[in-house]
């Protein structure tokens, strides 16, 4: 092993950028050459970590449809009729199994999904439940159920949550064109909340919505100014679903979609930046391409909340392919005893029931 440990936890001060980024700044590095910008990402990659390491986390919807916002792209919203059925909070023990299933496949990390604007008290009782246990089995914990208020984030982080997801999804002169049910602000209040009870902060945006590249570079500049930025940053390419508005929007050019995880990694040297949903449409080639750009997690399982996500077992086989292993972004590549043989693993089965449907992209 050499002196870079493979996903080694950061701290707040190792996410602090030493000076802001400009969205000039940031828009020029979309603008170099694609080679340019590959051998730039991975350069600040293989110098914060292992290249040939990737964190899995497999995402559950524990709770689907019926959501009051209004995000264009989420076939849960019930602003738009995508024929998604509305489903109540799954009981305890379906989540558990489920979590069971994601651990005996590979997945480090159990995500759980909420269709709420924000959740109620009687929820995060529920929910406590369902982190406390879902730890117990070893695995790391991640939610991401929509606003949290005064109190919210002190309850999750009393449980024993990790890490709590709530995405920008944009930049903030695209976001009126995607949700009006919520501002801007609310979200940056919403990680403020997050971060301050020291839970751990999963926050990236959704590409492909028929944003400039401009604003690509403004949603990137929002996330990499945070102080500290994100532990964790997916990136999702828009998945389009028939009855959302987004539906018919002319896809991105996938070289694009490198770019953006390049320049991520760029402005976030030692963020977890994750291939998250859309990877499902993806030639292997372009995945490859994403770990190459500096993505070192991704969504595992064979449903990614309302969409197919590529399955385990072609997970697996593309992995070692390319001679990747997994890992756990607490760094169990040290411990061999612990590291997860993905040629050796059996297969998946259904694995994590993460293909019940909430929206594929989080809040
Ligand atoms: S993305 Fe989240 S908040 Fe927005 S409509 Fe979908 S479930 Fe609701």
């Amino acid at each position: 092993m050499n002196q870079i440990q493979s996903l080694t936890p950061t701290t707040d001060a190792d996410r602090r950028n030493a000076k802001p980024w400009t969205v000039d700044e940031v828009a020029a590095l979309f603008e170099l050459p694609f080679n340019d910008l590959m051998f730039r990402a991975q350069q600040v990659h293989r110098e914060h970590f292992d290249a040939n390491a990737v964190q899995l986390s497999t995402l559950l919807s524990i709770k689907t449809g019926g959501c009051e916002e209004d995000c264009k792209y989420c076939p849960q919203s019930a602003h738009f009729d995508t024929g998604l059925k509305a489903e109540k909070l799954l009981p305890l023990e379906e989540v558990l199994e489920a979590a069971r299933a994601a651990k005996s496949s590979g997945a480090t990390r159990f995500c759980m999904g909420a269709a709420w604007r924000s959740p109620k008290e009687r929820h995060l009782e529920v929910i406590g439940e369902m982190v406390r246990s879902v730890k117990a089995m070893g695995l790391e914990t991640c939610l991401t159920a929509g606003m949290l208020g005064e109190g919210q984030a002190e309850q999750l982080a009393e449980a024993g949550l990790d890490y709590y997801n709530h995405n920008l999804d944009t930049s903030p002169e695209f976001y009126g064109q995607i949700i009006t049910t919520r501002t801007y602000q609310d979200r940056l209040d919403t990680l403020d909340r997050v971060r301050n009870v020291g839970l751990k902060v999963c926050s990236g945006g959704i590409v492909g919505m028929g944003e400039t590249r401009r604003q690509r570079a403004g949603l990137l500049v929002q996330l990499a100014n945070l102080q500290p930025y994100p532990e964790s940053v997916p990136i999702n390419n828009l998945v389009q679903v028939e009855g959302t508005p987004l539906a018919g929007t002319a896809a991105l050019d996938p070289f694009e979609f490198v770019r953006t995880i390049a320049v991520a990694r760029i402005v976030m040297p030692r963020a977890m930046v994750r291939l998250s949903a859309g990877r499902e449409e993806m030639p292997e080639s372009l995945q490859a391409m994403c770990f190459l750009a500096g993505a070192n997690s991704m969504f595992y399982g064979d449903k990614l909340l309302t969409t197919n996500n590529p399955q385990a077992e072609a997970d697996r086989q593309l992995l070692a392919r390319l001679g990747m292993r997994c890992d756990t972004e607490a760094g169990l590549s040290q411990k061999t005893e612990a590291k997860i043989n993905l040629r050796a693993q059996a297969p998946a089965a259904s694995d994590a029931k993460a293909g019940a449907d909430n929206c594929q992209h989080c809040h």
